[in-house]
């Protein structure tokens, strides 16, 4: 395999690969905490850890950061472990950190031993009262010089559950004049006194991030340790700790996270649009979950070329959502079977078409792939049309229907429009057109050229549909401006939905996960809603770009 450096990270690989750094070898990790569905930006390190380990014959790890009892479940992990799947990406070995608790609560004693750890008594809030700021030294804790015996005593005690949540804490002493302020005596591990959905009641203490992270790291000797920008300053914890503890010496390298327009991204501000039912749940079309992605019709190919295109970078950035968009549109105009579906019905009868015929017309499935072979649809004297095909007093160059204009209906026939026919309200309710009989596709001998092809569905075969067709989730471009006031900013036209849709018959066969083009509509797929009595299509995204300027 060809080992060119397309990111600042490959660059690091080859070079540590190239200089014999850990024997050559390059193992990554993803490790989502189980306390969500896994989101776009998820996606981005998904990629990005694999694709490295891929590109340079390493191995990845699936790692859970399960740590934090009271937010974690295993529907989480369970979810997470079939996007990655879905995604295309298989994993070395399933680990969780709370495999780990024993071999961290050891290593915590080593530190107490040497000296570099110590329980304190204060409140978190005095805690970070003497913490201070940046540009003055913070203040030490009464407790900093506790004896190893008495720490350890103490700490074994936390264990036991003897003390109260929150009664004490295990710190790092490291310095409390450093400038970093992650550097000034940060919290090791807290007493939680919650249920784990692996470790049960067994623990009572739960260890903190910079702790847990880097020292799993150490144990899985993992040997690029890739995670987001907002990480960087805890970097010199993440070695401190490596250096004490004297275990494998993991790196950390940092890259920036995706952000795109419209939408949050963080999984506690997602959580909140399910349980405030903003949306029907993480696997809402509308959400940047990998599970929305799916259920909108979003192809495995297309995330990752996604994640691909937009690169690697040192910077935050917002990445518009057109982009994505963009990569689905490409895929799907590989693979998507090409349909024919009316979202706004207006009937058309060719009146001299005889009544009661059927006629049985081979149309093809998909003209960007010769393998895919034709379809039957029917047609007969009646067929509905999409309403916006038809004007009543066309302007020029409307190269669809009007009075006394011609055009052909998508693989069947030329019609001409002869009369129409409105309710009491103007609307228009019938089309009348004559059709030529030798203009039928494949075999025209009319000599007849029409510049314009509309799609139709035989009335007497139309299958009834529901269409939802989404939009963007925020009407704000940038969210990170907003914070937590994200939610004053909800498109209330995110979803609409079309239920007068007409579909061809062959629509009765369409199934969960494979992709459909309506015709000049857009590209559709299943949704997991639709039962036998009534088919339910999303709009993965229209044939155009609707948002572009
Ligand atoms: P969130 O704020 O959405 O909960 P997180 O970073 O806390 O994100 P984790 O489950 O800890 O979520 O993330 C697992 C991995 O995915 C981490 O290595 C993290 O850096 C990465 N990641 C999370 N969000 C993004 C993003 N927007 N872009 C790139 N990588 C991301
Ligand atoms: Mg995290
Ligand atoms: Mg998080």
């Amino acid at each position: 395999q060809e080992r060119i450096p397309a990111n600042f990270l490959e660059q690091i690989v080859e070079e540590d690969i190239t200089s014999g750094k850990n024997g050559g070898r390059v193992h990554t990790r993803f490790p989502p905490e189980p306390n969500g569905y896994l989101h776009i930006g998820h996606a981005k390190s998904i990629c990005l850890n694999f694709g490295l380990a891929d590109k340079f014959g390493g191995k990845t790890n699936l790692r859970f950061d399960d740590t934090n009892p009271v937010t974690e479940d295993t529907e989480y992990v369970e979810s997470i472990k079939a996007d990655v799947r879905w995604l295309g990406f298989d994993w070395e070995n399933e680990l969780y950190a709370s495999d780990y608790f024993d071999q961290l609560y050891e290593l915590a004693v080593q530190l107490i031993k040497k000296g570099l750890a110590y329980v304190d008594d204060q409140t978190s809030e005095q805690i970070a009262t003497q913490k201070g700021n940046p540009n003055i030294p913070g203040e030490e804790s009464p407790y900093r010089y506790r004896s190893v015996e008495e720490n350890l005593d103490l700490f074994e005690r936390m264990k036991n559950g003897e003390f109260e949540d929150g009664a004490k804490v295990l710190r790092a002493k490291v310095d409390m004049a450093h400038p970093n302020m992650h550097m000034r005596d940060p919290l090791m591990y807290r007493i939680k006194k919650a249920k784990h959905h692996r470790t049960g009641d067994k623990w009572c203490i739960y260890p903190m991030y910079d702790f847990a992270h880097g020292q799993s790291d150490s144990i899985e000797k993992i040997t690029h340790s890739i995670c987001t920008l907002e990480f960087d300053v805890h970097r010199p914890l993440y070695d401190w700790f490596i250096e004490k503890l004297d275990t494998f010496p993991s790196h950390q390298y940092e890259f920036a996270r995706l952000n795109l327009t419209h939408t949050v991204m963080s999984k506690r501000r997602l959580l909140q649009l399910v349980k405030e039912n903003i949306v029907s749940g993480w696997d809402d079309p509308r959400m940047p979950t990998i599970s929305g992605l799916r259920r909108r019709g979003f192809t495995p190919a297309s995330i990752r070329n996604f994640c691909d295109k937009i690169g690697v970078a040192k910077r935050d950035n917002l990445i518009d959502v057109g982009v994505l968009e963009f990569c689905v549109r490409e895929d799907l105009n590989k693979i998507a079977t090409r349909v024919m579906a009316v979202l706004d019905p207006v009937k058309l009868v060719i009146t001299n078409y005889p009544e009661g015929q059927v006629e049985t017309l081979k149309v093809e499935n998909n003209p960007e792939d010769i393998n895919s072979g034709h379809r039957d649809v029917p047609f007969s004297r009646e067929v509905y049309i999409e309403r916006e095909d038809f004007m009543e007093v066309p302007p020029k160059k409307f190269f669809r229907l009007g009075p006394g204009l011609m055009v052909r209906l998508k693989g069947a026939y030329i019609v001409k429009c002869e009369d129409f026919v409105k309710d009491e309200f103007g609307n228009i309710t019938e089309i009348h057109c004559t059709y030529i009989p030798e203009s039928r596709s494949g075999s025209d001998t009319s000599g007849i050229h029409v510049k314009g092809t509309i799609h139709w569905v035989s009335a007497q075969h139309a299958v009834p549909a529901e269409v939802r067709v989404y939009d963007r989730l925020l009407i704000l471009e940038d969210a990170s401006q907003v914070g937590d006031d994200f939610k004053k900013f909800i498109n209330p036209d995110s979803l609409t939905i079309l239920d007068h849709v007409l579909v061809e018959p062959s629509l009765k066969e369409a199934v969960l996960g494979k992709n459909y083009q309506f015709i000049r509509k857009g590209y559709y797929c299943l949704d997991k809603d639709s039962t036998g009595d009534k088919l339910v299509f999303n709009r993965t995204v229209g044939l155009k770009d609707a948002w572009a300027k």
